[in-house]
């Protein structure tokens, strides 16, 4: 199925993303994890492509294919450009569609110094572009309420994002965020740049203190008064600090749907019994907007 018509029979999408295992660690961990996320029934779920050092491009495809065809899981597979050749990006897409993957993330990727840039594609733009002309992929993009790291300022970000949907992007999904008027502000800046797809808010459940020291180098996401209040107050307690956590999401999340979110995209860090907690907090609530 293609996530865009998902997006067009409900009003609040509710996805997950997940990451294949590091090289290190054996792949069949991530198969008990997609297994307990799919008792959430999720929309979809998303498979990043080496994302943080994890996984490759033929994980991302094996993985989003057991997702479609072993667990019946609509997948989105993400695939960067910097470091791709349309070689491989082509290779890539077969592999996806003879596994009858209909989804992918179109993205440019961060730059890793070890690694070539072939120079085939430099915006996610090129690849979205790529990805059309190949032909028979919906296809999704990335998007920074508190606008990417790179761009020059707030506006320039959000028109930047023109070429990605003019290129055949259908739907974006948002960087995680912890104030959610950063997002409400980013929403009314993509609509002035006429951005008129759906949008779904990312939130990352932060649950420990190693994760919010990674977060805060890796993304470069603000911290709220209140966000550092419970950090501050509980990053030595970690039951505290994981019930706080997940209470902070759920809040965030909750206020997205009350006004009107097209999705939210849960960063589950590979972490079912997290996501299990929070929706079940959310299960009415989504299904509420979804009744409307
Ligand atoms: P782009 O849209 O190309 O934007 C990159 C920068 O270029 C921005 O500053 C933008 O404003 C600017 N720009 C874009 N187009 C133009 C233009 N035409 N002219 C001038 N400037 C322009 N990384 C991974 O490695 N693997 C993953 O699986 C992965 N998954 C992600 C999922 C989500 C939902 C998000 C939000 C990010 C993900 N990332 C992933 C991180 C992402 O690759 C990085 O944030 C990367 O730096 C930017 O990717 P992008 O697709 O947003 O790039």
């Amino acid at each position: 199925m293609k996530i865009s018509d998902i997006f067009k029979t409900k009003k609040t999408v509710f996805s997950m993303e997940v990451f294949p295992p590091k090289k290190t660690s054996k792949i069949d961990t991530i198969y008990d994890t997609i297994e307990r996320l799919g008792d959430l029934q999720p929309d979809f779920i998303s498979v990043t492509y080496g994302a943080g050092g994890t996984g490759t491009g033929s994980l991302t495809a094996k993985i989003a294919s057991d997702l479609k065809n072993t667990y019946h899981i609509e997948p989105i597979a993400h695939l960067t450009a910097i470091h791709t050749t349309r070689q491989q990006a082509t290779d890539m897409l077969h592999e996806l569609r003879d596994s009858g993957i209909e989804n992918v993330l179109a993205l440019r990727g961060d730059r890793h110094p070890e690694l070539p840039i072939p120079g085939d594609f430099k915006y996610a733009s090129d690849l979205t572009q790529f990805i059309t002309d190949f032909g028979g992929f919906d296809i999704c993009g990335a998007c920074y309420p508190e606008g990417h790291p790179e761009s020059e300022d707030l506006i320039s970000d959000v028109t930047n994002l023109r070429p990605k949907i003019d290129a055949g992007a259908t739907h974006l999904i948002s960087q995680l965020f912890f104030d959610n008027n950063d997002f409400y502000a980013f929403l009314d800046r993509a609509k002035l740049a006429g951005i008129n797809v759906p949008i779904e808010a990312g939130i990352m459940p932060v649950i420990n203190k190693a994760q919010i020291e990674r977060m805060v180098s890796t993304c470069g996401a603000s911290l709220p008064r209140k966000f550092a209040h419970m950090v501050s107050r509980y990053e030595n307690d970690p039951e505290a600090l994981f019930d706080a956590g997940i209470a902070y999401a759920v809040d965030q999340i909750i206020d997205l749907i009350a006004s009107g979110v097209d999705g939210i995209h849960l960063y589950t860090m590979n972490n079912p019994r997290v996501a299990h907690i929070i929706y079940t907090r959310i299960r009415k609530v989504l299904e509420a907007s979804n009744k409307a």
